[in-house]
């Protein structure tokens, strides 16, 4: 099937002239209109329906984590170049004073600031770890959970955006038992994306870790097949991912000291839905007018 807009520009300028994502001064930084939000709500309650096990713990994260955690995930060694730290005032009168005539005299007010106990988020399941249990019981744990990531990657690609939401299923035990829910994910993923009408693939894939270890880092990843990819064309420039599928071996369960009913190092598997490259999907598959979309997708997404 021919991807529906020929470049990323062609794509930004519809979802744009349809109103549909709000371009504000930084790249990467997108309002949502209500036609937009309510498809993602829907994507979202779609997401969660595909649940198999109806009892399994429910998490919804506020966009920021302990810092402390987020070091735990060694994110800041392998993507430096992606992290977003918060930093706050907490001075005196006088220090303010200070920040102010900064501020006044076109000076760097910044260094009035210092680091705050949390960070923005770099994925949704990172937030999960340090509040489970160290012993995964046999059998292992899923939860599921959504929230948003950040990502400092500035770009005028639409479905690259540096706030953005997903839905995941992380399943923490055995590595026979990530592997397993990575790959029966990847295929249910596969499933539901393709019944909303989206043309889906999946491939092994890569994260974008950074400088020349990460290349090593990045090549293994690809070898050892931990990462797979839903993409999907909607330009003939480029695929995008819409959802991935990861095996995280122990990187998690090492570090947050996980173990499991046999005394070994907990392994981790996710699986998430990318809330709104799903949305710009369904949008630029089914077109910019909610109105025009096939009826049976706004029945299933009840949008
Ligand atoms: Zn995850």
């Amino acid at each position: 099937m021919a991807a529906p807009f020929a470049t990323q520009d062609d794509l930004r300028a519809a979802l744009f002239d349809a109103g549909l994502l709000i371009p504000t001064r930084t790249q990467g930084l997108l309002h949502r209109s209500g036609d937009f939000e309510r498809v993602v709500q829907g994507v979202e309650r779609y997401a969660a329906a595909q649940r198999t096990d109806q009892t399994a713990p429910r998490r919804w994260f506020p966009p920021l984590m302990p810092r402390e955690e987020f070091l735990l995930t060694d994110y800041l060694r392998s993507f430096p170049d992606l992290i977003g730290s918060i930093d706050v005032f907490t001075g005196s009168d006088k220090e303010h004073r200070e920040l102010l005539s900064h501020l006044d005299e076109h000076r760097d007010w910044t260094q009035s600031l210092h680091p705050a106990e949390v960070v923005l988020s770099s994925s949704i399941c990172h937030s999960l770890y340090g509040t489970l249990p160290t012993d995964i019981p046999q059998g292992g744990l899923l939860t599921e959970c959504c929230g948003f990531a950040f990502r400092h990657e500035p770009s005028m690609d639409p479905s690259r955006m540096q706030s953005f939401r997903m839905y995941e299923f992380v399943r923490v035990g055995t590595p026979a038992e990530a592997v397993a829910h990575r790959d029966e994910w990847l295929q249910r993923g596969l499933e539901a994306l393709a019944a909303l009408g989206l043309d889906v693939r999946s491939d092994a894939a890569n994260d974008p870790f950074f400088g020349r270890v990460g290349r090593m880092l990045a090549a293994n990843q690809l070898t050892s097949e931990l990462k797979y990819e839903i993409l999907i064309d909607l330009t003939d420039a480029k695929s995008t991912a819409i959802s991935s599928a990861n095996y995280h071996e122990d990187h998690f369960g090492l570090p947050f000291g996980m173990r499991t009913a046999d005394g070994a190092v907990a392994h981790s598997a996710c699986f998430g839905f990318g809330l709104e490259r799903i949305t710009i999907a369904l949008f630029a598959t089914h077109g910019m007018s909610l109105s025009g979309w096939p009826q049976e997708v706004r029945t299933t997404l009840e949008c």
